[in-house]
């Protein structure tokens, strides 16, 4: 927070001070309490309206009546629809809805309940064949040809037991998705990444605000020792820009030696301490903060070299913008 604002009860221009403090937002006519980031006026000691922070303290207001109603995070929603390759217009009018009603609940809206309720059933590609047939006239041919490729994955992956993403899978063979013929390869990013959300189960993720301590970061989020690879994105308002992939464990003679994500997440961004890049690089690229999502791909239930897993997000990414993100110097 660097940003001077006016005090409207001194009529300074300050910089806020960050105070953390419970707070009673009525959501819905319920009242819902949440940790709040608030500022206040370091010279008088008023409370200071810092939008980003009051748009913070809603988002996580609303979160929480989320999970006490039920209701899909916003997350879960764009998890869903990149499961079926659609982009937030085409799923709307997929699900025969207005055509930014999606764009609201993926930027933070809170969904009505009728909504809430065909998401749910959205997750069953069984309800997907049937919304095609009713609504598939709204999407161009290209987007429901798409549509029918994700829809045969999802479907054949419900009824093949995974217990490797690269490794037999009886559609894919040994090489499973490492080696296919280019015409199949046609993911998009998006798709990889929400592929790799439904594979690898221990995954998680978290958003370093400016001048935010990653170490701490990585400590309070729970980040495990694990080997697997990691996705860094600018945050620039509700958009975001993959900036950064990486991976965590070489394999040595004797197996994975090295740092585990927890120790790579800390270390060097070229030859400076990510605990100053990162705060460095938000500030001078003027974002908003960066998200971190990271996966363990070598653990229980899947046995995916990190360096394995890295190239197929590297390509996808190459695939997809025509370069590599923009701090990923080779690959
Ligand atoms: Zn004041």
């Amino acid at each position: 927070m660097t940003e001077k604002l006016e005090c409207f009860e001194c009529e300074q221009l300050v910089e806020p001070r960050i105070e953390e403090r419970k707070e009673t937002l009525p959501v819905r006519g319920e009242p819902v309490e949440v940790l709040a980031r608030v500022g206040v006026c370091p010279e008088c000691g008023a409370d200071m309206s810092v939008p980003e922070l009051d748009e913070a303290t809603l988002v996580a207001a609303f979160n929480q009546y989320r999970s006490r109603h039920g209701l899909m995070t916003p997350e879960e929603m764009r998890r869903l629809r990149e499961r079926y390759g659609l982009g937030q217009r085409a799923f709307a009018l997929l699900l025969g809805w207005g055509e930014i009603t999606l764009h609201r609940y993926e930027s933070g809206s809170l969904q009505d309940d009728a909504h809430n309720a065909q998401l749910k059933m959205a997750e069953d590609p069984a309800n997907i064949r049937i919304l095609l047939e009713t609504n598939g006239h709204k999407l161009t041919a290209r987007q429901r040809a798409r549509l029918e490729t994700r829809l045969r994955e999802v479907e054949g992956d419900s009824a093949v037991e995974r217990t490797n993403p690269f490794v037999a899978r009886e559609d894919r063979g040994i090489y499973g998705d490492a080696v296919r013929p280019r015409a199949e390869t046609a993911a998009g990013f998006d798709e990889v990444l929400a592929d790799f959300r439904d594979k690898f189960s221990q995954r998680g993720e978290f958003v370093l605000g400016s001048e935010e301590s990653v170490r701490t970061a990585v400590r309070e989020n729970g980040v495990p020792v694990g080997y697997g690879v990691y996705v860094i994105s600018a945050i620039r308002g509700t958009s975001r820009e993959v900036v950064y992939i990486g991976k965590a464990g070489t394999l040595r003679h004797d197996g994975y030696g090295e740092q585990g994500l927890r120790k790579r997440l800390k270390m060097k961004q070229g030859d400076v301490p990510r605990e100053r890049f990162f705060p460095d690089y938000i500030a001078e690229q003027k974002l908003d903060g960066l998200h971190f999502e990271w996966f363990v791909t070598v653990g229980e239930a899947t046995d995916t070299p990190p360096f394995l897993a890295e190239a197929l997000l590297l390509a996808a990414h190459v695939r997809e913008y025509g370069r590599l993100p923009a701090l990923n110097l080779e690959a």
